[in-house]
């Protein structure tokens, strides 16, 4: 292994997706040592970039010399003008209609229901939409590299599989005829928005 990043996120689904597109290129990516223990920085970005800079350099101080991974992604629906965007890990709880985080954590449903809400007007064609992944690399306080990943797709008025996280049930891929939910995980580490955005960030780094 040639290079090592450290990723500034624990969720082993994003490691995971990071690892597969990680395989082609002499790269090791592990769990920022330590994470646990840092408190995380208030996430106020308008745009994924400028989230996953913040992310990436103020994580970065806590490692001096190494390169420091980090992510933000979310759901853009055309029709609502790209929201959830930014706010897609809390945007029923933005609504103000649910409390979310709810006692069981049901954060996924509440924010599914707050979509098809948002939606209930929106007629077919303008509901095309897609997940977005922006990556930033930083070392000591330092931005290094940049990179996004999207997917596109559709938001269907039903959910639908019962695989994945998020807005899967929701996010249907026409060319599969499947929604993120209903395909195998080898067909979704093939289209993440995470790996196609590591991808990119990888080639600009040996490039
Ligand atoms: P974050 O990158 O951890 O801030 O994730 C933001 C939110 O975007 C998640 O809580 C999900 O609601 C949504 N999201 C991001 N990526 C995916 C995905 O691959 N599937 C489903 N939902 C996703």
């Amino acid at each position: 292994m040639g290079l090592r990043l450290w990723a500034a996120t624990t969720n082993q689904g994003k490691l995971r997706d990071f690892r597969v597109a990680a395989r082609a290129f002499a790269v090791e990516i592990e769990p920022l040592p330590g994470l646990e223990s840092i408190e995380a920085p208030e996430e106020d970005g308008d745009t994924f970039a400028a989230n996953a800079v913040l992310k990436a350099v103020y994580y970065s101080r806590f490692a001096p010399g190494a390169l420091v991974l980090a992510d933000d992604s979310g759901l853009e629906v055309d029709a609502l003008n790209g929201a959830p965007g930014v706010r897609s890990a809390r945007y029923a709880a933005d609504s103000g209609l649910v409390d979310s985080p709810d006692a069981n954590d049901n954060t996924d449903v509440w924010n599914n229901m707050v979509l098809l809400q948002r939606l209930a007007q929106a007629p077919a064609e303008r509901r095309p939409a897609r997940y977005r992944c922006a990556l930033a690399c930083a070392r000591d306080g330092e931005v290094v590299h940049t990179a996004e990943g999207s997917v596109e797709g559709m938001v269907l008025d039903a959910p639908r599989g019962t695989g994945g996280f998020g807005y899967d049930p929701l996010f249907y891929l026409p060319a599969l005829e499947k929604t993120m939910a209903e395909i195998d995980l080898d067909t979704k580490l093939m289209l993440s928005h995470r790996g196609r955005a590591l991808e990119t960030l990888l080639r600009k780094m040996q490039g």
